[in-house]
Protein backbone atom coordinates (compact mmCIF):
# COMPACT_ATOMS: atom_id res chain seq x y z
CA UNK A 1 0.00 0.00 0.00
CA UNK A 2 1.39 3.59 -1.18
CA UNK A 3 -0.85 5.88 0.86
CA UNK A 4 -2.41 5.30 4.14
CA UNK A 5 -6.52 5.72 3.68
CA UNK A 6 -8.03 7.93 6.63
CA UNK A 7 -10.67 10.24 6.99
CA UNK A 8 -10.01 13.49 7.98
CA UNK A 9 -12.44 15.47 10.28
CA UNK A 10 -12.08 19.47 9.06
CA UNK A 11 -15.55 20.67 10.85
CA UNK A 12 -15.00 23.99 12.18
CA UNK A 13 -11.16 23.95 10.90
CA UNK A 14 -9.22 26.08 8.49
CA UNK A 15 -8.78 24.74 5.01
CA UNK A 16 -6.48 26.58 2.70
CA UNK A 17 -7.11 26.81 -0.93
CA UNK A 18 -4.90 28.37 -3.77
CA UNK A 19 -5.96 28.77 -7.19
CA UNK A 20 -9.06 30.26 -9.05
CA UNK A 21 -9.76 27.62 -11.88
CA UNK A 22 -12.31 24.60 -11.95
CA UNK A 23 -9.93 22.35 -9.78
CA UNK A 24 -9.70 24.95 -6.76
CA UNK A 25 -13.64 25.22 -7.12
CA UNK A 26 -13.92 21.83 -6.69
CA UNK A 27 -11.47 21.83 -3.68
CA UNK A 28 -13.39 24.17 -2.05
CA UNK A 29 -16.52 22.89 -2.51
CA UNK A 30 -15.47 19.45 -1.50
CA UNK A 31 -13.89 21.32 2.31
CA UNK A 32 -17.45 23.05 2.81
CA UNK A 33 -19.09 19.80 2.14
CA UNK A 34 -17.30 18.25 4.78
CA UNK A 35 -17.73 21.62 7.05
CA UNK A 36 -14.74 23.37 7.04
CA UNK A 37 -14.23 27.03 6.77
CA UNK A 38 -12.34 27.72 3.50
CA UNK A 39 -9.85 30.41 3.17
CA UNK A 40 -9.76 31.08 -0.51
CA UNK A 41 -6.20 32.80 -2.31
CA UNK A 42 -7.00 33.70 -5.79
CA UNK A 43 -5.71 37.12 -8.00
CA UNK A 44 -9.01 36.32 -9.39
CA UNK A 45 -11.14 33.58 -9.87
CA UNK A 46 -13.41 31.94 -12.23
CA UNK A 47 -17.15 33.36 -12.22
CA UNK A 48 -18.81 29.82 -13.39
CA UNK A 49 -16.99 27.84 -11.54
CA UNK A 50 -17.68 29.43 -8.33
CA UNK A 51 -20.36 30.76 -8.95
CA UNK A 52 -22.68 28.27 -6.44
CA UNK A 53 -19.74 28.59 -3.99
CA UNK A 54 -19.02 32.55 -3.49
CA UNK A 55 -21.96 33.18 -1.25
CA UNK A 56 -20.92 30.50 0.98
CA UNK A 57 -20.69 32.90 4.48
CA UNK A 58 -17.89 29.58 5.22
CA UNK A 59 -15.52 30.94 2.74
CA UNK A 60 -13.52 33.87 2.62
CA UNK A 61 -11.61 34.95 -0.88
CA UNK A 62 -8.17 36.93 -0.44
CA UNK A 63 -7.25 38.51 -3.59
CA UNK A 64 -3.32 37.60 -3.03
CA UNK A 65 -0.89 34.88 -2.77
CA UNK A 66 -1.32 33.10 0.96
CA UNK A 67 1.62 34.00 3.15
CA UNK A 68 3.16 31.53 6.17
CA UNK A 69 0.80 33.34 8.65
CA UNK A 70 -2.45 32.31 6.96
CA UNK A 71 -1.45 28.51 7.85
CA UNK A 72 -1.60 29.22 11.41
CA UNK A 73 -4.01 26.28 13.13
CA UNK A 74 -5.13 25.43 9.24
CA UNK A 75 -6.20 21.73 9.08
CA UNK A 76 -5.17 21.23 5.39
CA UNK A 77 -4.01 23.11 2.44
CA UNK A 78 -4.77 22.53 -1.30
CA UNK A 79 -3.06 24.40 -4.19
CA UNK A 80 -3.93 24.40 -7.65
CA UNK A 81 -2.48 26.94 -9.01
CA UNK A 82 -1.30 27.35 -13.01
CA UNK A 83 2.50 28.23 -12.84
CA UNK A 84 4.56 25.05 -10.92
CA UNK A 85 6.32 28.21 -9.30
CA UNK A 86 3.17 29.23 -7.39
CA UNK A 87 2.53 25.37 -6.31
CA UNK A 88 5.93 24.98 -4.85
CA UNK A 89 5.96 28.08 -2.89
CA UNK A 90 2.42 26.91 -1.16
CA UNK A 91 3.47 23.23 -0.65
CA UNK A 92 6.93 25.19 1.16
CA UNK A 93 4.92 27.11 3.50
CA UNK A 94 2.17 24.20 4.14
CA UNK A 95 4.87 22.01 4.81
CA UNK A 96 6.39 24.66 7.19
CA UNK A 97 3.77 25.07 9.51
CA UNK A 98 3.45 21.62 9.36
CA UNK A 99 -0.14 21.65 7.65
CA UNK A 100 -1.00 18.39 5.12
CA UNK A 101 -0.85 19.83 1.74
CA UNK A 102 -2.14 18.45 -1.81
CA UNK A 103 -1.13 19.83 -5.27
CA UNK A 104 -3.31 19.27 -7.96
CA UNK A 105 -1.30 17.14 -10.83
CA UNK A 106 1.60 17.32 -9.29
CA UNK A 107 2.33 14.08 -7.04
CA UNK A 108 5.60 15.07 -6.14
CA UNK A 109 5.02 18.10 -4.09
CA UNK A 110 1.86 16.20 -2.28
CA UNK A 111 2.02 15.11 1.20
CA UNK A 112 -1.20 12.98 0.53
CA UNK A 113 -3.39 12.95 -2.69
CA UNK A 114 -7.59 13.11 -3.17
CA UNK A 115 -9.86 9.95 -4.15
CA UNK A 116 -12.65 9.71 -6.07
CA UNK A 117 -15.64 9.77 -3.45
CA UNK A 118 -18.79 8.11 -3.27
CA UNK A 119 -21.42 10.38 -0.77
CA UNK A 120 -23.61 8.27 0.39
CA UNK A 121 -23.10 10.86 3.75
CA UNK A 122 -22.93 9.60 6.22
CA UNK A 123 -21.41 6.87 4.06
CA UNK A 124 -18.48 7.83 1.75
CA UNK A 125 -16.36 5.56 -0.05
CA UNK A 126 -13.36 6.67 -1.11
CA UNK A 127 -11.25 5.02 -4.28
CA UNK A 128 -7.91 5.93 -4.78
CA UNK A 129 -5.25 4.33 -7.43
CA UNK A 130 -2.11 5.63 -5.93
CA UNK A 131 -2.00 7.88 -8.56
CA UNK A 132 -0.90 5.23 -10.95
CA UNK A 133 -4.43 5.21 -12.66
CA UNK A 134 -6.78 8.38 -11.40
CA UNK A 135 -8.99 7.26 -14.56
CA UNK A 136 -9.04 3.89 -13.61
CA UNK A 137 -10.09 5.09 -10.02
CA UNK A 138 -12.68 7.34 -11.26
CA UNK A 139 -14.23 4.11 -13.33
CA UNK A 140 -14.43 2.09 -10.21
CA UNK A 141 -16.01 4.96 -8.47
CA UNK A 142 -19.07 5.05 -11.45
CA UNK A 143 -19.14 1.58 -10.59
CA UNK A 144 -19.93 1.91 -7.36
CA UNK A 145 -22.18 4.87 -7.43
CA UNK A 146 -24.53 2.13 -9.44
CA UNK A 147 -23.91 -0.47 -6.60
CA UNK A 148 -24.92 1.39 -4.03
CA UNK A 149 -28.74 3.21 -3.94
CA UNK A 150 -28.85 6.51 -2.94
CA UNK A 151 -30.78 5.71 0.10
CA UNK A 152 -27.76 4.01 1.52
CA UNK A 153 -27.57 7.23 3.65
CA UNK A 154 -30.53 6.70 5.05
CA UNK A 155 -30.10 3.41 6.08
CA UNK A 156 -26.69 4.73 7.51
CA UNK A 157 -28.40 7.61 9.51
CA UNK A 158 -31.62 5.29 10.67
CA UNK A 159 -28.37 2.74 11.97
CA UNK A 160 -26.90 5.98 13.59
CA UNK A 161 -30.11 7.15 15.77
CA UNK A 162 -30.84 3.27 16.80
CA UNK A 163 -27.34 2.89 17.48
CA UNK A 164 -27.40 3.48 21.54
CA UNK A 165 -30.59 1.62 22.24
CA UNK A 166 -29.08 -1.72 20.21
CA UNK A 167 -26.14 -1.49 22.53
CA UNK A 168 -28.25 -0.99 25.53
CA UNK A 169 -30.18 -4.20 25.01
CA UNK A 170 -28.01 -6.33 23.08
CA UNK A 171 -24.53 -6.71 25.58
CA UNK A 172 -23.43 -9.71 23.60
CA UNK A 173 -20.95 -8.19 20.91
CA UNK A 174 -21.58 -11.21 18.31
CA UNK A 175 -24.77 -10.89 18.84
CA UNK A 176 -24.72 -7.98 18.07
CA UNK A 177 -23.09 -7.88 15.12
CA UNK A 178 -25.64 -10.78 13.49
CA UNK A 179 -28.28 -8.65 14.35
CA UNK A 180 -26.95 -5.26 12.69
CA UNK A 181 -25.91 -7.60 9.71
CA UNK A 182 -29.51 -9.03 9.76
CA UNK A 183 -31.52 -5.93 9.47
CA UNK A 184 -28.97 -4.19 7.39
CA UNK A 185 -29.35 -6.63 4.28
CA UNK A 186 -32.55 -7.43 5.63
CA UNK A 187 -36.57 -6.18 4.45
CA UNK A 188 -35.67 -3.51 7.35
CA UNK A 189 -33.47 -1.72 5.45
CA UNK A 190 -35.91 -2.06 1.77
CA UNK A 191 -38.37 -0.28 3.92
CA UNK A 192 -35.86 2.55 5.32
CA UNK A 193 -34.80 2.55 1.23
CA UNK A 194 -38.56 3.32 0.64
CA UNK A 195 -38.90 6.12 3.09
CA UNK A 196 -41.26 3.69 5.72
CA UNK A 197 -39.83 4.86 8.37
CA UNK A 198 -42.77 3.96 10.69
CA UNK A 199 -42.64 0.10 9.97
CA UNK A 200 -38.96 0.02 9.69
CA UNK A 201 -39.50 0.82 13.71
CA UNK A 202 -42.32 -1.36 13.99
CA UNK A 203 -39.90 -4.26 12.62
CA UNK A 204 -36.78 -3.34 14.44
CA UNK A 205 -38.81 -3.85 17.67
CA UNK A 206 -39.77 -7.33 16.41
CA UNK A 207 -35.98 -8.14 15.62
CA UNK A 208 -34.67 -6.44 19.14
CA UNK A 209 -37.08 -8.54 20.90
CA UNK A 210 -36.09 -11.63 19.15
CA UNK A 211 -32.35 -11.25 19.45
CA UNK A 212 -32.62 -10.84 23.26
CA UNK A 213 -34.27 -14.20 23.15
CA UNK A 214 -31.15 -15.55 21.52
CA UNK A 215 -29.02 -13.99 23.44
CA UNK A 216 -30.73 -15.44 27.21
CA UNK A 217 -31.12 -18.90 24.99
CA UNK A 218 -27.93 -19.06 23.36
CA UNK A 219 -27.47 -19.21 19.70
CA UNK A 220 -26.77 -22.16 17.06
CA UNK A 221 -24.49 -21.68 14.49
CA UNK A 222 -24.26 -23.12 10.47
CA UNK A 223 -21.86 -24.81 8.80
CA UNK A 224 -21.44 -23.31 4.85
CA UNK A 225 -20.05 -26.21 2.27
CA UNK A 226 -18.91 -23.84 -0.26
CA UNK A 227 -17.17 -24.85 -3.55
CA UNK A 228 -15.02 -21.81 -4.94
CA UNK A 229 -14.20 -23.62 -7.86
CA UNK A 230 -10.95 -24.71 -9.79
CA UNK A 231 -9.14 -20.93 -8.80
CA UNK A 232 -10.13 -18.22 -10.73
CA UNK A 233 -11.87 -15.67 -8.34
CA UNK A 234 -14.26 -14.56 -11.21
CA UNK A 235 -15.80 -18.43 -11.29
CA UNK A 236 -17.40 -18.20 -7.50
CA UNK A 237 -21.07 -18.17 -7.63
CA UNK A 238 -23.09 -15.22 -5.77
CA UNK A 239 -24.12 -16.88 -3.17
CA UNK A 240 -20.58 -18.38 -2.48
CA UNK A 241 -19.56 -14.98 -2.31
CA UNK A 242 -22.40 -13.93 0.16
CA UNK A 243 -21.83 -16.93 2.43
CA UNK A 244 -18.00 -16.06 2.56
CA UNK A 245 -18.64 -12.69 3.35
CA UNK A 246 -20.83 -13.82 6.47
CA UNK A 247 -18.68 -16.25 8.38
CA UNK A 248 -16.92 -15.82 11.73
CA UNK A 249 -14.75 -18.65 10.92
CA UNK A 250 -13.00 -19.98 7.99
CA UNK A 251 -11.22 -23.63 7.44
CA UNK A 252 -9.29 -23.92 4.31
CA UNK A 253 -6.67 -25.38 2.01
CA UNK A 254 -4.41 -25.80 -0.42
CA UNK A 255 -6.47 -26.17 -3.38
CA UNK A 256 -7.78 -22.86 -3.16
CA UNK A 257 -6.61 -20.51 -5.85
CA UNK A 258 -4.72 -17.07 -5.01
CA UNK A 259 -6.97 -14.04 -4.09
CA UNK A 260 -10.19 -16.23 -3.03
CA UNK A 261 -9.59 -15.75 0.54
CA UNK A 262 -9.23 -12.60 0.65
CA UNK A 263 -13.01 -12.31 -0.31
CA UNK A 264 -13.50 -13.74 2.81
CA UNK A 265 -15.09 -11.42 5.60
CA UNK A 266 -11.93 -9.73 6.77
CA UNK A 267 -12.60 -10.20 10.86
CA UNK A 268 -13.17 -14.61 10.04
CA UNK A 269 -10.63 -16.25 11.91
CA UNK A 270 -8.70 -18.39 9.25
CA UNK A 271 -7.91 -22.32 9.82
CA UNK A 272 -5.38 -23.59 7.44
CA UNK A 273 -6.30 -27.54 7.22
CA UNK A 274 -4.67 -28.52 3.90
CA UNK A 275 -4.25 -32.10 3.07
CA UNK A 276 -1.12 -32.99 1.04
CA UNK A 277 -0.54 -36.20 -0.92
CA UNK A 278 1.12 -38.35 1.97
CA UNK A 279 0.97 -35.68 4.76
CA UNK A 280 -2.36 -35.24 5.75
CA UNK A 281 -2.36 -31.77 8.21
CA UNK A 282 -4.83 -32.49 9.07
CA UNK A 283 -7.24 -35.72 9.09
CA UNK A 284 -10.92 -35.50 7.79
CA UNK A 285 -12.05 -36.69 10.61
CA UNK A 286 -10.64 -34.29 12.57
CA UNK A 287 -11.87 -31.34 9.95
CA UNK A 288 -15.33 -32.77 10.52
CA UNK A 289 -15.11 -32.90 14.64
CA UNK A 290 -13.83 -29.16 13.63
CA UNK A 291 -16.85 -28.55 11.95
CA UNK A 292 -18.98 -29.47 14.69
CA UNK A 293 -17.33 -27.85 17.24
CA UNK A 294 -17.52 -24.54 15.81
CA UNK A 295 -21.07 -24.62 14.90
CA UNK A 296 -21.91 -25.84 18.47
CA UNK A 297 -20.50 -22.71 19.99
CA UNK A 298 -22.89 -20.72 17.66
CA UNK A 299 -20.23 -19.70 15.02
CA UNK A 300 -21.18 -19.31 11.43
CA UNK A 301 -18.65 -21.60 10.26
CA UNK A 302 -17.73 -21.92 6.63
CA UNK A 303 -16.01 -24.48 4.84
CA UNK A 304 -13.99 -23.58 1.26
CA UNK A 305 -13.74 -26.29 -1.04
CA UNK A 306 -11.17 -26.26 -4.55
CA UNK A 307 -13.83 -26.78 -7.33
CA UNK A 308 -17.27 -28.73 -6.45
CA UNK A 309 -17.71 -30.21 -2.82
CA UNK A 310 -19.63 -32.87 -3.88
CA UNK A 311 -17.22 -34.09 -6.64
CA UNK A 312 -14.05 -35.76 -5.27
CA UNK A 313 -14.32 -33.32 -2.33
CA UNK A 314 -15.17 -35.55 0.37
CA UNK A 315 -17.90 -33.20 0.98
CA UNK A 316 -20.72 -36.15 1.76
CA UNK A 317 -18.03 -37.33 4.72
CA UNK A 318 -18.06 -33.23 6.62
CA UNK A 319 -22.26 -32.88 6.41
CA UNK A 320 -22.65 -36.58 7.26
CA UNK A 321 -21.26 -35.68 10.81
CA UNK A 322 -23.16 -32.58 10.92
CA UNK A 323 -26.54 -34.17 10.22
CA UNK A 324 -25.75 -36.78 12.86
CA UNK A 325 -25.44 -33.76 15.24
CA UNK A 326 -28.14 -31.74 13.64
CA UNK A 327 -26.20 -29.00 13.12
CA UNK A 328 -27.66 -26.80 10.18
CA UNK A 329 -25.44 -26.86 7.18
CA UNK A 330 -25.97 -25.43 3.26
CA UNK A 331 -23.66 -26.62 0.34
CA UNK A 332 -22.95 -24.55 -2.22
CA UNK A 333 -22.01 -25.98 -5.83
CA UNK A 334 -18.90 -24.73 -7.97
CA UNK A 335 -17.63 -25.13 -10.62
CA UNK A 336 -15.56 -28.41 -10.88
CA UNK A 337 -11.79 -28.44 -11.98
CA UNK A 338 -12.67 -30.74 -14.91
CA UNK A 339 -15.59 -28.32 -16.47
CA UNK A 340 -13.35 -25.22 -15.72
CA UNK A 341 -9.87 -26.52 -16.91
CA UNK A 342 -11.92 -27.57 -20.09
CA UNK A 343 -13.59 -24.17 -20.94
CA UNK A 344 -10.43 -22.29 -20.13
CA UNK A 345 -8.48 -24.44 -22.01
CA UNK A 346 -10.85 -24.70 -25.19
CA UNK A 347 -11.92 -28.20 -25.09
CA UNK A 348 -15.30 -29.33 -24.62
CA UNK A 349 -16.18 -32.22 -22.86
CA UNK A 350 -19.14 -33.41 -25.00
CA UNK A 351 -19.28 -32.78 -28.60
CA UNK A 352 -21.61 -34.41 -31.14
CA UNK A 353 -18.72 -35.41 -33.51
CA UNK A 354 -16.31 -36.61 -30.62
CA UNK A 355 -18.26 -37.58 -27.68
CA UNK A 356 -21.83 -37.88 -26.00
CA UNK A 357 -21.18 -38.55 -22.60
CA UNK A 358 -17.75 -37.86 -20.02
CA UNK A 359 -16.44 -40.01 -17.17
CA UNK A 360 -15.19 -37.65 -14.24
CA UNK A 361 -12.93 -40.52 -12.40
CA UNK A 362 -10.29 -40.62 -10.06
CA UNK A 363 -6.98 -42.77 -10.66
CA UNK A 364 -5.85 -42.07 -6.97
CA UNK A 365 -7.50 -45.92 -5.82
CA UNK A 366 -7.06 -46.78 -2.27
CA UNK A 367 -3.15 -46.80 -0.89
CA UNK A 368 -2.46 -45.37 -4.35
CA UNK A 369 -3.33 -48.17 -7.02
CA UNK A 370 -5.03 -47.45 -9.71
CA UNK A 371 -8.79 -48.78 -9.25
CA UNK A 372 -10.87 -48.50 -11.96
CA UNK A 373 -13.30 -50.50 -14.41
CA UNK A 374 -11.16 -50.33 -17.45
CA UNK A 375 -14.34 -51.79 -20.48
CA UNK A 376 -16.15 -48.10 -18.97
CA UNK A 377 -13.38 -46.09 -19.24
CA UNK A 378 -12.34 -47.13 -23.01
CA UNK A 379 -15.85 -46.66 -24.36
CA UNK A 380 -15.61 -45.05 -27.33
CA UNK A 381 -17.11 -41.77 -28.10
CA UNK A 382 -16.61 -40.40 -24.62
CA UNK A 383 -14.59 -38.23 -22.63
CA UNK A 384 -13.12 -39.02 -19.55
CA UNK A 385 -11.63 -36.33 -16.66
CA UNK A 386 -8.99 -37.93 -14.76
CA UNK A 387 -8.44 -35.91 -11.16
CA UNK A 388 -5.73 -36.31 -9.01
CA UNK A 389 -3.98 -38.49 -11.72
CA UNK A 390 -0.57 -36.53 -12.02
CA UNK A 391 1.17 -38.71 -10.80
CA UNK A 392 -0.51 -41.87 -11.70
CA UNK A 393 -0.03 -41.21 -14.90
CA UNK A 394 2.86 -42.76 -16.86
CA UNK A 395 0.57 -45.99 -14.83
CA UNK A 396 -2.35 -45.04 -15.77
CA UNK A 397 -2.07 -44.88 -19.47
CA UNK A 398 0.42 -47.93 -19.82
CA UNK A 399 -2.46 -50.06 -17.89
CA UNK A 400 -4.95 -48.56 -20.87
CA UNK A 401 -2.79 -49.51 -23.37
CA UNK A 402 -2.57 -52.66 -22.24
CA UNK A 403 -6.75 -52.81 -21.73
CA UNK A 404 -6.49 -52.18 -25.82
CA UNK A 405 -6.60 -48.41 -26.02
CA UNK A 406 -5.65 -46.87 -28.88
CA UNK A 407 -2.13 -45.42 -28.45
CA UNK A 408 -2.74 -42.43 -30.71
CA UNK A 409 -6.38 -41.12 -28.56
CA UNK A 410 -4.93 -37.46 -27.75
CA UNK A 411 -5.05 -36.56 -24.21
CA UNK A 412 -4.58 -32.92 -22.60
CA UNK A 413 -3.16 -32.32 -19.12
CA UNK A 414 -3.99 -29.18 -17.89
CA UNK A 415 -1.90 -27.77 -14.77
CA UNK A 416 -3.23 -25.14 -12.73
CA UNK A 417 -6.72 -24.65 -14.44
CA UNK A 418 -8.13 -21.30 -14.88
CA UNK A 419 -5.39 -19.64 -12.92
CA UNK A 420 -3.33 -16.78 -14.37
CA UNK A 421 -0.58 -19.57 -14.71
CA UNK A 422 -2.87 -22.33 -16.48
CA UNK A 423 -0.94 -23.89 -18.34
CA UNK A 424 -1.89 -27.06 -21.05
CA UNK A 425 0.32 -29.93 -22.69
CA UNK A 426 -1.37 -32.02 -25.16
CA UNK A 427 -0.24 -35.70 -26.78
CA UNK A 428 -1.31 -39.25 -26.72
CA UNK A 429 -1.25 -41.84 -25.32
CA UNK A 430 1.56 -43.23 -25.70
CA UNK A 431 3.76 -39.69 -25.22
CA UNK A 432 1.46 -37.89 -22.66
CA UNK A 433 3.62 -39.19 -19.84
CA UNK A 434 7.03 -38.18 -21.44
CA UNK A 435 5.78 -34.76 -22.26
CA UNK A 436 4.20 -33.97 -18.88
CA UNK A 437 7.81 -35.14 -17.27
CA UNK A 438 9.74 -32.53 -19.56
CA UNK A 439 7.22 -29.66 -19.06
CA UNK A 440 7.97 -30.37 -14.98
CA UNK A 441 3.93 -30.00 -14.54
CA UNK A 442 3.05 -29.73 -11.22
CA UNK A 443 -0.16 -30.60 -9.14
CA UNK A 444 -3.04 -29.40 -9.39
CA UNK A 445 -3.81 -30.62 -12.97
CA UNK A 446 -6.11 -31.93 -14.68
CA UNK A 447 -5.94 -35.57 -17.26
CA UNK A 448 -8.41 -34.93 -20.07
CA UNK A 449 -8.63 -38.01 -22.48
CA UNK A 450 -10.71 -38.02 -25.81
CA UNK A 451 -11.08 -36.77 -29.18
CA UNK A 452 -12.09 -33.79 -28.05
CA UNK A 453 -8.94 -32.68 -27.18
CA UNK A 454 -8.09 -32.00 -30.96
CA UNK A 455 -10.82 -29.22 -31.16
CA UNK A 456 -8.58 -27.27 -29.49
CA UNK A 457 -6.73 -26.23 -32.24
CA UNK A 458 -9.60 -25.36 -34.14
CA UNK A 459 -11.36 -23.82 -31.32
CA UNK A 460 -8.39 -21.77 -29.53
CA UNK A 461 -7.61 -19.79 -32.51
CA UNK A 462 -5.88 -17.73 -30.49
CA UNK A 463 -3.36 -19.90 -29.11
CA UNK A 464 -0.06 -18.99 -29.88
CA UNK A 465 2.98 -20.84 -31.67
CA UNK A 466 4.19 -24.17 -29.87
CA UNK A 467 5.90 -22.95 -26.89
CA UNK A 468 5.51 -19.25 -26.66
CA UNK A 469 2.68 -17.69 -24.60
CA UNK A 470 0.03 -14.94 -25.26
CA UNK A 471 -2.68 -13.21 -23.62
CA UNK A 472 -6.08 -14.12 -24.23
CA UNK A 473 -9.33 -13.78 -22.99
CA UNK A 474 -7.33 -11.59 -20.22
CA UNK A 475 -5.37 -14.60 -19.05
CA UNK A 476 -2.60 -16.79 -20.12
CA UNK A 477 -2.55 -20.09 -22.08
CA UNK A 478 0.93 -21.09 -22.25
CA UNK A 479 0.93 -23.84 -25.17
CA UNK A 480 3.59 -26.80 -25.11
N1 LIG B 1 -13.64 -30.95 -5.56
C1 LIG B 1 -12.66 -30.66 -6.58
C2 LIG B 1 -11.72 -31.78 -6.82
C3 LIG B 1 -10.84 -32.13 -5.69
S1 LIG B 1 -9.76 -33.45 -6.06
C4 LIG B 1 -13.38 -30.24 -7.86
O1 LIG B 1 -14.59 -30.39 -7.97
O2 LIG B 1 -12.72 -29.73 -8.74
C5 LIG B 1 -8.29 -32.61 -6.48
C6 LIG B 1 -8.00 -32.76 -7.93
O3 LIG B 1 -8.78 -31.87 -8.71
C7 LIG B 1 -6.57 -32.39 -8.31
O4 LIG B 1 -5.69 -33.46 -8.07
C8 LIG B 1 -6.70 -32.10 -9.78
O5 LIG B 1 -6.78 -33.27 -10.53
C9 LIG B 1 -8.06 -31.44 -9.82
N2 LIG B 1 -7.95 -29.97 -9.78
C10 LIG B 1 -8.41 -29.16 -8.84
N3 LIG B 1 -8.15 -27.87 -9.15
C11 LIG B 1 -7.51 -27.89 -10.34
C12 LIG B 1 -7.00 -26.90 -11.20
N4 LIG B 1 -7.08 -25.59 -10.89
N5 LIG B 1 -6.40 -27.28 -12.34
C13 LIG B 1 -6.30 -28.58 -12.66
N6 LIG B 1 -6.78 -29.55 -11.89
C14 LIG B 1 -7.38 -29.23 -10.75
Amino acid sequence: MDFLPIFRDVSERTVIVAGGGTVAARRVEIALRAGAHVKLFAESIDEDDFAELRDDPRLEHFRRCPEPADFEDAALAFAACRKYEDDRKIADMARAAKVPVNVADRPELCDFIMPSIVDRSPIVVAVSSSGASPILARMIRARLETMLPAAFGKLAEFAGDIRDKVMARLKNPENRRRFWERILEGPLATLVFSGDEDTAKTLLERELTAAEAEEREGITGEVYLVGCGPGDPDLLTFKALRLMQKADVVLYDRLLGDGILNLVRREAERIYVGKRRGDHTVPQEEISDMLVRLAKEGKRVLRLKGGDPFIFGRGGEEIEKLAENRIPFQVVPGVTAASGCAAYAGIPLTHRDHAQSCLFITAHGKDGIVDVDWTQVLRPHQTVAVYMGLRLLPQFMKQLLEHGADAALPVAVVEKGTRADQRVVTGTIANIADKVVAAQVESPAMIIIGTVVTLRDKLAWYLPEEGAEEVTQGRFIGSL
